[in-house]
């Protein structure tokens, strides 16, 4: 019997970009609960220049990579509400850096009518955890100031939107002045150049001394002590990434003579755990994008086999907005 093959991206030891080699694999059969999907857009993400280095562990050698879009191929045994030829997303692909993978269906929704594949990949991780992290992890309300590190990143830019239609007011940190209109289209109503201010500065005098209601930190090392200076008594430091670093253990007496802050690490698995949640924010963001609510900047798209070149570009802060690979 012919076995069909499919290229992908896999790590057979932790390290730098060079270790990112382009293989041949057999497509996977589908299990129960699963379906094989045909990738036409896959996202790129922190998380998996994590895996590539050994921050997060992984049993080696894998295929990296967990959100995309495509179109149903095959439905594993059990398999309901799901037929083959369905747009559908994910950020459970098991190893979306492929032309072909795995979902189980728990986690795997339809792409509404007036979203394309390639939007869909561009939003699902990254407009959910705004969503979470401006809905539920610090639910904003109108008036709320907000700082968001990285405003011109993917996440940043997203949640800056979401942030804004709530009718909060939000603070951004970017590297570049080009980063800094991008940022400010977005909704930003101040951008600190933090590599040139002091954005702890910048934020007091913004805030006429009181600081901020809460602190969305995705750099961390950087960033993360300055932004504890940055909240007024009893606000949220949210730490949700390290761009720049895991910050450094921490005396939690700190919390207290800064102002009884309170201090959260969240993880977007935690806020789509049940259908109910992953439906609420895939719905709400994949609304947005239909209806042109929510804007996407797509400019950095690579071919697969350059994933390399795609991850080397995130980590050196050259990309704004969301990175796809196309297989
Ligand atoms: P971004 O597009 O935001 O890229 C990272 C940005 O961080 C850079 O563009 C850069 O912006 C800034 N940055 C600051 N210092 C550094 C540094 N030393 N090295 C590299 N970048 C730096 O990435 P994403 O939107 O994909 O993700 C943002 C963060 O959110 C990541 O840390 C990621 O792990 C995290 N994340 C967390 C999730 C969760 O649920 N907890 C889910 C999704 C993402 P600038 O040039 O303006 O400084």
């Amino acid at each position: 019997m012919l076995i069909a093959v499919m290229k992908a991206i896999q790590i057979h030891s932790t390290g730098g970009p060079e270790v990112l080699e382009v293989v041949d694999l057999p497509i996977p059969e589908p299990g129960a609960g699963q379906v094989l999907i045909r990738i036409e857009a896959t996202g790129v993400n922190f998380i998996e220049v994590y895996f590539r280095k050994g921050v997060y562990k992984a049993a080696l050698p894998i295929t990296l990579g967990s959100e995309a879009a495509g179109t149903v191929e095959e439905l594993g045994p059990g398999v309901n509400g799901f037929a083959a030829g369905d747009a559908v997303v994910s950020t459970a692909v098991i190893g979306s850096y492929a032309e072909y993978a795995l979902v189980p269906t728990a986690q795997l929704v339809k792409v509404p009518k007036g979203v394309s594949l390639e939007q869909a990949a561009a939003v699902i991780l990254q407009g959910m955890t705004a969503h979470y992290l401006a809905l539920s992890t610090f639910p904003l309300k109108a008036g709320d100031v907000a700082l968001v590190h990285a405003g011109a990143g993917g996440v940043g830019l997203l949640l800056t939107q979401i942030a804004k239609r709530i009718g909060a007011r939000v603070i951004t940190t970017v590297s570049t002045k080009a980063k800094a209109e991008l940022s400010r289209e977005a909704g930003a109503s101040d951008v600190i150049l933090y590599t040139e201010q002091d954005f702890e500065a910048e934020v007091k005098r913004l805030t006429s001394g009181k600081g901020v209601d809460v602190v969305y930190d995705s750099v961390g090392k950087t960033t993360f002590d300055q932004s504890l200076n940055c909240l007024h008594p009893r606000g949220m430091m949210v730490l949700f990434g390290a761009s720049s670093g895991p910050v450094p253990p921490f005396d939690p007496i700190l919390l207290n003579s800064k102002g009884s802050l309170f201090l959260t690490r969240p993880t977007l698995w935690h806020y789509i755990a049940t259908r109910a949640e992953l439906e609420w924010r895939a719905g709400d963001v994949l609304g947005w994008v239909a209806k042109g609510e929510l804007k996407l900047r797509t400019e950095h798209t690579y071919p697969l086999a350059n994933a390399a070149q795609a991850q080397i570009d995130l980590e050196e802060r050259k990309t704004t907005g969301k990175i796809l690979l196309v297989p």
